[in-house]
């Protein structure tokens, strides 16, 4: 095990860039990114067991179950515990955060930071309306600000992109008041036991990369 492996776990509301943030981390830091929400959507897409026990919930952007998350969780830990894991929209609730820990306390580890990406309401709504991915590879694109050369399809890869069934403005107000209500008291949790720091998702993708990665340098030294 690399005893300079870090845990972190990103925390914000929808949109507000954590998975954006996390696949820069994993390019240039070397982290394993582990998107719940990601995995979710690959059971959906792959007709896995799990797939139909979710869907209804990702569909509608409730929150799936926390013993459906722990198991996923779970599995994945199994395999990665020690390498260095950012953590992306999960824990989502108190009951997965002391999941974590307790796992983790398992592999003689803990969650090492948390980084509260934080974004307005509004602004959120505004750019998660305005989101595509591409459904070969997962890019993320934004029609207002990071808009695709040629419309629909994926710069990259060429695949096509699509927007995601949970990405109306109905149901990214859901999101929300769930993120308040249900995420939200992780901010404190993690701030109680000194491991929180913030950042405004609204400097911008290389500035919030900047700031974050400020953040994480000399963790482990401590
Ligand atoms: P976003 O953060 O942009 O809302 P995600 O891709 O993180 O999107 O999550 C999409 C959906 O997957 C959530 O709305 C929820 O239904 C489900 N999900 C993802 N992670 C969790 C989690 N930790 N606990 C419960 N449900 C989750
Ligand atoms: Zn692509």
């Amino acid at each position: 095990m690399d005893s300079s492996a870090m845990n972190l776990v990103l925390l914000g509301p929808p949109g507000s860039g954590k998975g954006t943030q996390a696949e820069l981390l994993k390019e240039r830091l070397g982290f394993v990114h582990y998107s719940t929400g990601e995995v979710f959507r690959d059971h959906i897409a792959r007709r896995t067991t799990i797939g139909p026990k979710v869907e209804s919930f990702v569909v509608s952007g409730r929150l799936v179950p926390d013993e459906i998350v722990l198991e996923v969780v779970n599995a994945f830990l199994g395999e990665h515990a020690g390498q260095s894991i950012l953590f992306d929209g999960f824990p989502r609730t108190i009951r997965q955060a002391e999941g974590l820990d307790s796992v983790l306390t398992k592999h003689d580890l803990r969650v090492d930071k948390a980084i509260l990406v934080d974004l307005a309401d509004d602004e959120v709504v505004k750019r998660l309306t305005a989101r595509r991915q591409c459904r070969a590879c997962g890019r993320i694109y934004n029609l207002s600000f990071k808009p695709p050369k040629h419309s629909g399809i994926c710069d990259v890869c060429g695949g096509q992109l699509y927007q995601r069934k949970d990405d109306t403005e109905q149901t990214i107000r859901d999101r929300l008041s769930i993120y308040h209500t249900q995420t939200e008291p992780l901010i404190k949790f993690y701030a109680n036991q000194g491991k929180l720091q913030r950042v405004a998702g609204e400097l911008g993708r290389d500035r919030v990369y900047e700031e974050i990665s400020g953040l994480l340098a000399g963790v482990k030294d401590r």
